[in-house]
């Protein structure tokens, strides 16, 4: 720690990050009667939450192969819990979440569909996916030749910003905006006791019982300064593995050209060729966000060349779609997750004990109740300070981060 600090702070919890994570790990803390303060240093959901497709997985995307494996296990109790508190009867009230879709949906192209599902038919059956004939066909569908099947599947879509929102607003006043860049760490007896963070123009000193890492790509930087502190022979943080991802937005230039669409495309492949969900921008114009394997697959493509190829697929995954008027831009944004041997997706979410901390990486929005509560959890065992944190009224606010498509750096080729 460098010289004395302009304020000091105690909390029960100190949670870096204001992504899903931290913020349901707030909203569940306040919940339990234990007092918490959450950091972040840009916006809230800036990382990864809200340029999330806002899919609640309930595990179909990971039976596509036809293996229920791990993953698909995990994940599938989640859908229910969200609902529940999309209704307002869940642990957490989401009642004010925007609900894109209650479902999404599956299609795939001619003469795929019975394969596919001859496949995966135990697995999904299960989840509740099913055939929907021309008429049940949701709006984007309605132009879409017989041929092509169209699959209904039971997991809701939400408006990420409006989650964000929604799980921010009951504790706006300890949301800060803390200044990016270094933190120092406070550690005694191999256990980290309190951080010195930039807040405005002063330096806060915050003792917590228990400090969480919830910040994204953005716990590497920050564990490396907890090891600093805590000097030899500490054990090394739990490591993390970012996965790239060149995601596509599609624009339309005359209104109704874009249906709406939540949906993936699947074809033979373990996982969806292509995954478009869909919202309007400030002046209504519908926009698709473009995920799947088409941006997993871009990575190695420049903006320009991802854009082409992401016309050519579209035009051949969705043929029905004047793709003539509409305009292209990509963003690339990496996953952050637990390190996997294979340097795939992890089954589930990271949760780890490290010095007295808990770091986390909930691998999909889905899993965020999950990580909450097992915070939560270790939250009840550290011996409660009592008293609120003593916030100044004058200190920034963490605001909530823009939509992919409202980011003022944001290039349509
Ligand atoms: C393009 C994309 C689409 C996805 N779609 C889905 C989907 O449809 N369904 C699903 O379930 N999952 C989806 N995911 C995964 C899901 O979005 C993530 O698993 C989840 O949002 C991770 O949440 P998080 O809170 O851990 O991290 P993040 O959302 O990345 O939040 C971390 C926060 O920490 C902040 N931060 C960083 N460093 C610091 C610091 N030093 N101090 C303070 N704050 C800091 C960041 O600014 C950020 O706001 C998607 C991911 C991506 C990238």
């Amino acid at each position: 720690m460098g010289p004395m600090p302009d304020r000091s702070i105690v909390a029960d919890v100190l949670i870096f990050g204001g992504g899903i994570a931290g913020l349901w790990t707030l909203a569940r803390l306040a919940q339990g009667g234990r007092t918490a303060i959450l950091l972040e240093s840009a916006a809230l959901g800036a990382g990864q939450t809200i340029a999330s497709q806002g899919i609640i997985h309930g595990g179909v995307k990971y039976a596509l192969g036809g293996s229920v494996g791990d993953a698909s296990r995990a994940i599938a109790a989640m859908p229910d819990l969200w609902r529940a508190c999309l209704e307002g009867r869940g642990p957490i009230d989401l009642s004010r979440v925007r609900v894109l879709s209650e479902s999404q949906f599956l299609w795939t192209g001619k003469g795929l569909g019975s394969r596919l599902m001859g496949l995966a038919a135990s697995r999904t059956l299960r989840a509740g996916v099913t055939t929907l004939p021309p008429e049940r066909r949701p709006d984007g569908f309605r132009a879409a030749p017989p041929s092509v099947a169209v699959y209904g599947v039971p997991e809701p879509v939400l408006e990420p910003r409006s989650l964000v929102e929604a799980l921010a607003a009951p504790h706006e006043r300890l949301c800060l905006r803390s200044e990016p860049g270094a933190v120092s760490f406070e550690a005694s007896a191999g256990a980290l006791r309190a951080a010195e963070v930039g807040v405005g123009a002063e330096r806060w000193r915050i003792e917590a019982g228990l400090i969480a890492f919830c910040a994204g790509e953005g716990n590497e930087a920050l564990l490396e300064q907890a090891a600093a502190a805590l000097g030899a022979p500490a054990p090394p943080p739990p490591p993390m593995q970012r996965r790239p991802l060149h995601m596509v937005l599609a624009r339309e230039r005359t209104e109704g050209v874009l249906p709406p669409m939540y949906a993936h495309a699947v074809g033979m492949a373990s996982g969806p060729l292509a995954t478009v969900t869909s919202q309007r921008d400030a002046s209504g114009r519908r926009v698709w966000w473009i995920g799947g394997g088409l941006a997993e697959s871009g990575v190695e493509r420049g903006a320009v060349e991802q854009a082409k190829h992401a016309l050519e697929q579209m035009a051949s995954l969705a043929p029905w779609i004047d793709w003539s008027v509409v305009d292209w831009a990509t963003v690339r944004i990496n996953r952050a997750e637990s390190r996997t041997d294979s340097g795939r997706r992890p089954d589930g979410p990271a949760i780890e004990d490290w010095a007295g901390s808990v770091v986390c990486w909930p691998s999909k929005l889905a899993f965020a109740p999950v990580v909450a509560d097992a915070i939560a959890e270790r939250a009840e065992r550290v011996p409660s300070a009592h008293i609120r944190p003593d916030i100044p009224a004058d200190a920034p606010i963490a605001p909530v981060a823009r939509l992919p498509w409202e980011r003022e750096d944001l290039q349509w080729l």
